[in-house]
């Protein structure tokens, strides 16, 4: 296929993912979903695993999965190359006692997840999504439909709206979901009903309100994807698309994905990049290829996590946020994240190995550092090289809108983030 052609059909899939995943639980099924569509075995932590060489593998913990393809030939100390990324986005999560309302109006109660940006939130129609915990001891993904909306104030009132819009993170953003008297609603019935099960069955439930609106290709020669929670699905998506074509060729290396929860919320989690999932496979992984202490460490030690996670395009009309001279560009490549103050894992020996990665693969690539008056943000890729020592470089896709309900990336940064991370999976 063309690499065009390739570039949309990529983008297209990724659209599928995302509609796919609402929630972090919902794109971690997505991930085994496909990987197990792809021949890869799903593991259940509680179970004692097989031994690992020629098998290919995937975990779920709670919002986070884990996937792997060990070589024929792996040995006690053959290194793994880690793609971590994020399978949360910012929003809203549904808090106790969920259905309020007033005024002939039904509204769902919310907390905020993470750091979205509230006003663009507003006038979309939402989605309901995540797990219901059974009184019969399931866990169930449930998702609505459309069903949602935080309807903004019109101007006539609210004069002062495009002066500057402030939202209350209380008040201002409790969306509508019906009409009528909330005494006799009930949101959690409207959930459960998708999953088929009874809203007296549910005994606890973590569920996020999500973009409804499928992602689209647009633009000047189809240039552009506006999708919601492109942070961090594309790079989610990316390393599935990586992982399923290089598990057909492993040699020498163990590739793994690593799609962790909780980012958004600094990732101290069982689930997140700071818990111990990651950890937990990897010390069952070199178990099974019977590795004692000191050979896993040497395993570790020849090691790379290549850490994925989207980074701010520059943006035509605030150019001045960025750092003068570097200033990423939609459609010009993945970036390489830079921090001196460790905001970014990437070194010097991590920025070589990312020019080689890049250069197998075909792909160009730039950079991303800040403008010393602004503050840099973070992701997974430090967190995981404190945790485990091992090297890490942190890069991604440039965006526009970062934490946006709907957010903008270019259709060839997409493709190419998942070229080099197929070529990373190659070593
Ligand atoms: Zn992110």
């Amino acid at each position: 296929m063309p690499a065009r052609s390739a570039a949309l059909a990529h983008a297209h899939d990724l659209a599928d993912l995302v509609a796919a995943s609402p929630s972090s639980y919902h794109a971690a099924e997505e991930v085994a979903r496909r990987l197990q569509e792809a021949g890869f075995t799903r593991l259940d932590e509680t179970d004692a695993w097989p031994g690992q060489p020629g098998g290919r593998f995937v975990v779920v913990r709670d919002g986070a999965a884990i996937a792997w393809a060990v070589p024929a030939g792996a040995t006690a100390t053959t290194p793994v190359h880690v793609l971590g990324a994020h399978t949360d986005s910012p929003g809203f999560k549904l808090k106790p006692r969920p259905t309020t309302g007033s005024r002939g109006w039904l509204q769902a109660a919310v907390e905020v997840y993470g750091g979205p940006l509230l006003n663009s939130w507003l006038d979309r129609e939402l989605r309901l999504a995540g797990r219901l915990a059974l009184s019969d001891g399931r866990v169930v993904l449930a998702a609505t439909g459309p069903l949602l909306r935080l309807p903004q104030l019109a101007i006539h009132l609210d004069r002062a709206a495009n002066d500057g819009l402030a939202l209350d993170r209380q008040t201002g953003t409790q969306p509508v979901w019906g009409l009528g008297d909330a005494e006799s609603a009930d949101i959690l019935g409207e959930l459960a009903a998708t999953a088929g099960v009874d809203a007296a069955e549910i005994r606890g439930y973590d569920a996020v309100v999500a973009d409804a609106a499928r992602g689209v290709v647009f633009g000047k020669d189809d240039a552009f994807f506006a999708s919601g929670r492109l942070d961090d699905l594309a790079s989610v998506h990316a390393g599935v698309v990586a992982l399923i074509e290089a598990a057909d060729a492993v040699d020498g290396i163990i590739p793994m994905l690593a799609a962790f929860d909780h980012e958004e919320l600094g990732s101290a989690s069982r689930s997140g990049a700071a818990g111990p999932f990651l950890e937990d496979v990897l010390v069952r992984l070199y178990a099974s290829l019977g590795a004692d202490a000191a050979q896993q460490r040497r395993a570790l030690a020849a090691s790379w996590h290549l850490s994925s996670d989207v980074g701010h395009s520059v943006h035509p009309n605030y150019a001045h946020k960025h750092d003068p001279v570097v200033q990423p560009v939609l459609g010009s490549g993945p970036i390489l994240k830079i921090n001196a103050n460790q905001r970014y894992a990437t070194d010097a020996v991590g920025a070589a190995a990312w020019a080689d990665w890049c250069e197998s693969a075909g792909v160009a690539s730039q950079e991303f550092v800040s403008n010393n008056a602004v503050p840099c943000g973070s992701t997974i890729g430090p967190i995981t090289a404190t945790r485990l020592g091992i090297r890490t470089v942190d890069v991604g896709i440039p965006i526009l809108s970062m934490h946006s309900a709907r957010e903008l990336a270019g259709v060839s940064d997409l493709y190419d983030l998942s070229r080099v991370a197929r070529a990373f999976f190659a070593g």
